[in-house]
């Protein structure tokens, strides 16, 4: 009786993020889970299922933390919160903004806190432009982007989201943005000539693209954006809103290609989800820029940029990660996932590529593993639904004609939950195919 009333009051109250809103409608939601422990989610009803995505590719620490629950009651307890703006300021995110500079990338050095990934890509736009401004090149303003993007749902985020349908869901975006070719550097070359240098602010891009199918840059792509955005003197981005904080096999992304931005986004890893937090990493000679040439006040900040529990809370989530050695693990557990991969391709003739950096992999589902052609009606959206009956959440991907499955457990997963994971897919595939294979 008390789970009906629950699904009746989520039906009627409650809009849900990137929801298919007329089944949520009718149907009410598939899951009100209450418990979750390591790579396990359980629900309202008590079934189990293995958090194929560690939720929304945050989780990387995994579920059920109490170290993380009583990190936050302590620092409630002393301080929940006090404002970081003008010159106030606040112990753990002191801590949090040192230690941040300590394990990224080169020179970047100091961090702008914001509460989530579509703020962090916001806030990276705007100080963008406004260095541009204090340089005295007011017109650098353009934001190069790519095709098969995904940068959030703030109006600046949204905007430099590649992913056409994210754009389509609303009739007016903020001016200036630009999308180019995925991956490749010429095409970013080109633009930049056309479009002019001095009209443009900065590129961005996801180290590997999450959202948009788990697509994995070629090794020498992003040296060469490198020396593109040297060459024309624009700032690079990265946003390494999930794959930053180990997720795959490295502490940022972007170390694969042994390569610093000049800024880099981050959020959901920071924290594993314990709280809510992100934020906007600047070089250090950004940093020495703004203190140099701005004359007034730095005219952006969130009320929660800097919050003291949420800060806590992810000082506490890198310290799990490196004493329990999360990034080698999911380098490791990684290619375990691949292998597992692999051998679906052998074993499912509609499995086509698949591919994995660290713990975020991609299948790609065809209707001919020859010719790679694709079925009519994409099938990942089935396999997806399917599999969750089996105790396996997992995603879909479709956006531009793509038929593929994604997935990032998280970073504590061991191998007997790799297994499971590949069984349950192989099961799932297999029963798919049986329909559809016609
Ligand atoms: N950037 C990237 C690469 C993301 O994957 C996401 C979310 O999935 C975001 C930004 C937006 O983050 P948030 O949902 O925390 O606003």
């Amino acid at each position: 009786q008390y789970i009906h009333e629950l699904e009746e009051l989520d039906k009627k109250h409650f809009l849900h993020p990137t929801s298919p809103i007329q089944q949520q409608q009718q149907h009410g939601p598939s899951f009100i889970f209450t418990k979750g422990e390591g790579v396990m989610l359980e629900d309202i009803k008590g079934y189990k299922v293995i958090d194929g995505m560690s939720s929304l590719w945050n989780v990387n620490i995994g579920h059920g933390r109490e170290e993380m629950g009583k990190v936050a009651l302590e620092q409630m307890s002393k301080l929940a919160f006090s404002s970081c703006f003008a010159t106030f300021s606040n112990e753990p995110a002191i801590k949090l903004a040192a230690k941040l500079a300590d394990v990224a990338p080169g020179h970047l050095s100091a961090t702008f806190f914001t509460s989530g990934g579509s703020e962090s890509n916001d806030t990276a736009y705007k100080l963008a432009r406004h260095y541009w401004i204090l340089k005295g090149l007011p017109k650098k303003k353009k934001i190069i982007t790519r095709t098969k993007s995904y940068h959030g749902v703030a109006m600046g985020a949204t905007s430099a989201t590649g992913l056409k349908p994210f754009r389509d869901f609303t009739n007016s975006l903020a001016p200036d943005f630009h999308y180019v070719e995925n991956t490749s550097s010429e095409a970013l070359r080109q633009m930049i000539e056309l479009e002019g240098p001095d009209t443009i602010a900065a590129f961005v891009a996801e180290p590997v693209q999450g959202a948009g199918g788990v697509h994995i840059a070629p090794d020498n792509y992003f040296k060469e954006v490198r020396d593109i955005c040297d060459e024309y003197n624009l700032l690079m981005i990265t946003d390494e809103v999930i794959t930053g904080f180990g997720r795959t096999g490295t502490y940022f992304g972007i170390e694969h290609y042994d390569v610093v931005p000049d800024m880099m986004c981050f959020a959901k890893g920071v924290t594993s989800g314990y709280a809510q937090l992100g934020g906007v990493m600047i070089s250090e000679r950004m940093h020495q820029d703004f203190a140099k040439h701005s004359t007034g006040t730095l005219l952006h900040g969130y009320t929660y940029s800097g919050h003291p529990m949420a800060c806590s809370v992810a000082l506490k989530n890198l310290e799990i990660i490196e004493s329990e050695n999360l990034i080698d693990r999911a380098k490791q557990m990684g290619a375990e996932m691949l292998a597992g991969f692999k051998a679906l391709q052998k074993s499912q003739s509609i499995v086509g590529e698949v591919r994995a950096l660290g713990l975020m992999g991609a299948i790609e589902l065809v209707k001919d593993q020859d010719t790679n052609e694709r079925f009519q009606e994409p099938v990942a959206p089935l396999v997806v639904a399917e599999a969750a009956k089996r105790g396996l959440v997992i995603r879909s991907v479709v956006f531009d004609g793509q038929d593929t499955l994604v997935m990032a457990p998280p970073l504590v997963i061991n191998k007997e939950e790799i297994n499971q994971m590949i069984t349950i897919l192989a099961e799932t595939i297999s029963a798919v195919e049986i329909t559809y294979k016609k």
